[in-house]
């Protein structure tokens, strides 16, 4: 007897600001029905803990409060891995720019480059040492700090979303936040087969990966940009100067967690590749692809082995 065809179920939703796109294989329909339902609740669930949109998330309770508080262990765990690249990024990823991507506008209809004036006031205490956590317990080191966690929680959302998944006894699935995902298992006829967008040709790809139980992210500068005068302005901050990271294209991660490929792409892209495939060698099991800002690419030293064989 012919073993039966494994079903397919795949679903989208607009979340988190980007379409989250989550598929499931295995025999039965409804078990497949039910743990994609149950892992886009759990994205809700913490997207109203993490958003700075919602009003009463741990986030925007940070961002007005003038010293920190408690927040939940979910937030607590991705300040505690921000922080930790925080550190090591020298201050690349930095989770205080709330005030930064405010001036900038991308939340907005229209965004435009802000003043001067208004860069350096929102650069004013920023930085790596302006937040600490014990236990749950979050400090701000000044009062008008914002924090902004938009570099990472998508993707801790992309983890938990597939532990779901996994509680529900899928085996083989995957889960994409708009370029942060995850490639749960084997797929059924192949394995995961994962190409990389080009950060310049709509329809290109700079390279094929095969994959299988890991994270692969990707931050680029063509994802959410406006121009003005012929120069393009994206939604990756240079801590350091308050604008544009200006040395890449995109950065392609692989991790065994989402939430650290997505913290180590945003932090890669900022220290641009020299420095990027650097910071990389500190964190174990984590290759990096990235095209830099002159459209050369340069990959980790591990990151062959994930090439797809033509
Ligand atoms: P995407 O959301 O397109 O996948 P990223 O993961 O790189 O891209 O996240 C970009 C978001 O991270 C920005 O919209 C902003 O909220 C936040 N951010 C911008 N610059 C930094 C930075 N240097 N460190 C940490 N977070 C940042
Ligand atoms: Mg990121």
């Amino acid at each position: 007897m012919q073993p039966a065809e494994p079903e397919q179920l795949r679903r989208s939703q607009l979340m988190m600001g980007t379409i989250i796109e989550i598929v499931a294989y295995g025999q039965d329909q409804n078990l497949l029905e039910s743990a994609i339902s149950a892992a886009f609740d759990e994205i809700a669930r913490l997207e109203k803990r993490l958003s700075r949109y919602h009003e009463d998330s741990d986030v925007t309770r940070l961002s007005k409060s003038s010293t920190g508080g408690e927040v939940a262990p979910e937030t607590a765990a991705v300040i505690a891995l921000g922080l930790d690249v925080a550190k090591r990024s020298q201050g690349a990823f930095d989770m205080t720019l709330g005030r930064l991507k405010a001036v900038w506008g991308f939340d907005k209809e229209a965004p435009s480059v802000p003043d001067k004036n208004a860069i350096t006031d929102a650069l004013q205490g920023i930085g790596p040492q302006a937040i600490s956590l014990d236990k749950n317990r979050v400090t701000k080191s000044s009062p008008q700090l914002m924090v902004d966690l938009g570099g990472v929680a998508k993707g801790y959302a992309v983890d938990q979303a597939i532990r779901v998944l996994k509680n529900h006894g899928i085996t083989s699935g995957a889960v994409n936040a708009g370029g942060d995902m995850y490639l749960l298992g084997q797929h059924p006829e192949r394995p995961w087969r994962i190409g990389i967008q080009h950060p310049r040709k709509q329809q290109g790809t700079v390279a094929t990966v095969e994959i299988r139980d890991k994270a692969v992210v990707t931050s680029g500068d063509y994802e959410r940009y406006f121009e003005q005068e012929g120069r393009r302005y994206h939604h990756i901050f240079d801590p350091a100067t308050g604008m544009p990271a200006r040395l890449c294209q995109s950065v392609t991660i692989i991790a065994e967690s989402v939430a650290l490929g997505d913290a180590l792409a945003t932090a890669v892209f900022v220290l641009g590749p020299q420095a990027g495939l650097k910071l990389l060698q500190h964190y174990p099991e984590t290759e990096g692809l990235v095209i830099a800002a002159d459209g050369t690419a340069y990959e980790s030293p591990g990151w062959k082995g994930y090439r797809a064989k033509p």
